[in-house]
């Protein structure tokens, strides 16, 4: 029996959320699909690993998009539709945010998280609720216009809060409902799941992540985000898609400007009419398109001209007790010394001591998270490319556990509770490790940044021109949406749709 067949309509580079995300879309539609894992199980970063006998989630700190049963959200609606049956957990609240002069807890709702900011800044419930309905009327038109784009005259019409907020950064909008400094504080702490300071953060991007997670809340899967990965290879498989795991792609095989297979590293070259790849453009257009000629200059001038967004570093930790006993109450902390987001983007660029921490205690969203009387907990910050690429090889080991005492002394010092004394297990995850994993560039987790210059909005209006060479796309969260597990399924599925319109067109023209 062959290996591969001789010929497949689409090959797709990686088996993470994202490529697996277009597999099970163009399997839908009858397409016959190849994926090629490098690593030997599917995932990526949306995984998990054993530590003395237990099992402990990678990543995943919440999924945005997903929303009730009966009234799914888009992401979750599309595990629904494609089969893929996950148990989603709610998590109970939107966080705890451990801020100068501020301890507070908020819940999901859009009224009962300013109800509560009010109760922590008095006289300001009206405001901060004009304000989330704000998000959630651009987040609205958001998913709208993605799938019916229209002309700004008739968006003008149709869209009217989403257009005029569109060329404001969240800073500008949010000055705009003139709230006092702490309830401004109180609506920052998401602001490290889009990865930019909000005087550099278009609008549109803070509302649609303060619309979904504030408005509809977020979910886990009980059995960690290798749940989500692992039923989805195992329904693309029944649709009839082909993995193969421990196939890394070399090459990408173009002629005439156009990709018509992959070669991996041990030497196979497959065929297909195109290409997915979940590989960062970077990495794509710098070392994997052969003939190296084929790539334009603007490609290489547009992936330098994007700014990475950021990667991780993540202590993550199985306790000897119980949450309860250990005194810890929140499923998720924000934790920081300022929320000048501005200011803590800078400092992000360093290797420490970080001023932003986000920790998560899995057990108070999952009981069934780790074994009785222990628990688990991970403390994490998203550093950005810069400072880490400066590491030298004989420093690392240093430089890790240095970063990491220091974010375990800091939620010690909040907790209450001296974290060292109740480790069972611990790993400490860096930007290399992604690296490492997932061939992330640079360990960029979120793709490339949100900027006013690039966002989802104006990366939906040049696709067609970044479109380099032809039936190539890309698939993960360094495409359109950016950012998070969420975001990568909908970049997965665009990038399949992308695939099927193209087939289409193409058909049309024969
Ligand atoms: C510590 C941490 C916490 C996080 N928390 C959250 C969170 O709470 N919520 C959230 O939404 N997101 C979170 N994220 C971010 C999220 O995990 C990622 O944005 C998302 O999983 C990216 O998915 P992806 O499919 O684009 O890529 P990846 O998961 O990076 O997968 C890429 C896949 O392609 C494969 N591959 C790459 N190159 C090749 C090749 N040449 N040949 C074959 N295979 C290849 C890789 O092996 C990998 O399987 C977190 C990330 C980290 C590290």
């Amino acid at each position: 029996m062959n290996f591969y067949k001789d010929h497949y309509d689409v090959i797709v580079i990686g088996g993470a959320l994202a490529g697996l995300s277009s597999a099970l879309m163009l399997a839908e539609k009858g397409k016959d699909v190849l994926v090629l894992e490098r690593h030997n199980l599917p995932g990526g970063i949306a995984s998990s690993f054993v530590r003395g006998g237990i099992e402990i989630e990678a990543a995943l700190h919440e999924m945005m998009s997903i929303g009730e049963k009966d009234n799914r959200l888009k992401v979750g609606k599309f595990f629904d539709d494609m089969g893929v049956d996950i148990e989603w957990l709610k998590v109970p609240e939107a966080y705890h945010a451990s801020l100068p002069g501020l301890e507070v807890t908020l819940h999901p709702g859009l009224e009962t998280f300013a109800r509560e900011v009010d109760e922590a800044v008095p006289g300001t419930y009206r405001k901060v609720l004009d304000l989330l309905n704000l998000c959630t009327t651009v987040f609205n038109s958001v998913n709208e216009l993605s799938i019916h784009p229209m002309s700004k005259a008739k968006m003008l019409l149709k869209h009217e809060a989403f257009v005029k907020t569109a060329g404001y950064t969240a800073q500008e909008v949010i000055d705009s409902f003139d709230l006092p400094k702490k309830a401004q504080d109180l609506l920052a702490p998401y602001w490290i799941y889009v990865g930019s300071g909000f005087n550099t953060l278009p609008f549109t991007i803070y509302a649609v992540l303060m619309a979904d997670y504030v408005g509809f809340g977020s979910y886990i899967p009980r059995k960690f985000s290798h749940e989500m990965s692992l039923k989805m290879a195992e329904r693309a498989e029944a649709m009839g898609v082909q993995i193969e795991y421990r196939q890394h792609v070399d090459k990408i095989l173009v002629r005439d400007g156009q990709a018509y297979g992959v070669r991996t590293a041990r030497g196979d070259e497959i065929y297909a009419d195109y290409v997915i790849s979940s590989s960062y453009p970077n990495k794509v257009y710098t070392s994997m398109i052969e003939p190296a000629s084929a790539v334009p200059a603007k490609a290489i001038k547009m992936v330098n001209g994007r700014r990475l967004s950021l990667t991780a570093f993540s202590v993550i930790m199985i306790l000897d007790d119980t949450a309860e006993h250990l005194g810890i109450r929140d499923y998720s902390v924000f934790r920081g010394d300022t929320m000048d987001t501005d200011a803590l983007y800078e400092d992000l660029a360093g290797l420490g001591p970080y001023r932003y921490l986000t920790c998560i205690c899995h057990n108070l969203g999952n009981d069934t998270a780790t074994p009785p009387g222990t628990c688990s907990y991970s403390i994490t910050t998203l550093p950005r490319v810069d400072g880490w690429k400066t590491v030298k090889a004989e420093d690392y080991d240093k430089v890790k556990h240095q970063v990491a005492a220091q974010m375990i002394d800091d939620m010690s010092e909040y907790l209450g509770v001296k974290l060292r004394d109740h480790i069972l297990e611990i790993v400490i995850e860096t930007p290399m490790t992604v690296n490492r994993y997932t061939n992330a560039w640079n360990g960029c987790i979120y793709g490339y940044a949100h900027t006013m210059e690039d966002h989802i909005i104006a990366r939906l209006q040049t696709a067609e021109e970044e479109s380099f060479i032809k039936h190539l796309e890309f698939s993960g969260a360094h495409a359109i949406s950016g950012d998070g597990m969420g975001p990568a399924v909908t970049n997965g599925r665009k990038a399949a749709k992308n695939v099927l319109d193209t087939m289409a067109a193409e058909e049309a023209l024969k």
